[in-house]
């Protein structure tokens, strides 16, 4: 995997650019960088502005596992699109009223678990269409890893769970994913091509569908089985990515 600001990585941007694609960001360790509680994370005050002036010319969308009303006031700019809970959350698309039900049997099985879960330093954040049993906290990781296992055993096959950075996420199965929703944006803002760029587990499912109409971009590469076409270090490449892309748009 090459770094985008590499010769060929540029090469490759500019081509896209052009062909005036859909810009698509994961939120936390993409656009924001990872902050000690999640609560604070924010979306730079630079950023933001690259980001409202990008929206002019292109069309811009976040795609992110919070609730959209989580993300939606922590951007600082307000995008084309933002998609939450990890895609099947889309006030575009409303979503099926039958997707958060069928996580309902999970809640009560999560509910009777409670006090293993939480003594193993599980914390336990429903999103409505997703469930978040986040392990940050853990004292040790691997119990908690153990005690999430333990609940999400024989899990309902209409159910579907995928990892993230010290989290275990589960999601109604029939639900559109990020890559589903990377399509649809596409479809809706009559874009051929799209940038994505993301930084987890769960933005791999993104980079695994890539095809030549979709520049897949991970923040950094700590995963070298990750399946993204290029990567940056850090989220706070973003700004200068971001200047890139405005320049190609629009060179003086
Ligand atoms: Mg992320």
């Amino acid at each position: 995997m090459r770094h985008l600001f590499s010769p060929g990585g540029l090469r490759v941007l500019a081509a896209f650019v052009r062909d005036d694609p859909l810009l698509a960001f994961d939120f936390d360790g993409t656009l924001a960088p990872i902050v000690s509680h999640p609560d604070h994370a924010r979306v730079p005050e630079p950023v933001a502005r690259e980001l409202e002036r990008l929206s002019l010319v292109l069309p811009v969308a976040v795609i992110s596992g919070r609730r959209v009303a989580d993300v939606l006031p922590r951007l600082g700019f307000v995008p084309r699109f933002v998609v939450g809970n990890h895609g099947a959350e889309d006030p575009g698309d409303p979503p099926s009223e039958h997707w958060p039900r069928r996580l309902d049997g999970l809640r009560e099985r999560l509910a009777r678990a409670a006090r293993a879960l939480s003594g193993a330093g599980v914390w336990v954040e429903d999103k409505g269409h997703s469930l978040a049993l986040h392990y940050r906290q853990a004292p040790d990781p691997l119990v908690a890893i153990d005690r999430i296992n333990e609940v999400l055993i024989d899990l309902d096959p209409g159910l579907r769970r995928f990892g993230g950075k010290l989290v275990v996420n589960v999601v109604c199965a029939e639900a559109p994913d990020k890559a589903d929703s990377l399509a649809a944006l596409m479809a809706r803002a009559d874009a051929h091509s799209a940038l994505f760029v993301g930084d987890d587990l769960n933005d791999e499912v993104v980079f695994a569908r890539r095809h030549r109409h979709w520049l897949c971009v991970r923040v950094g590469r700590d995963d070298p089985q990750s399946q993204a076409d290029f990567f940056l270090d850090r989220s706070s490449e973003m700004r200068a990515l971001l200047a890139r892309i405005r320049r190609l748009k629009e060179p003086d």
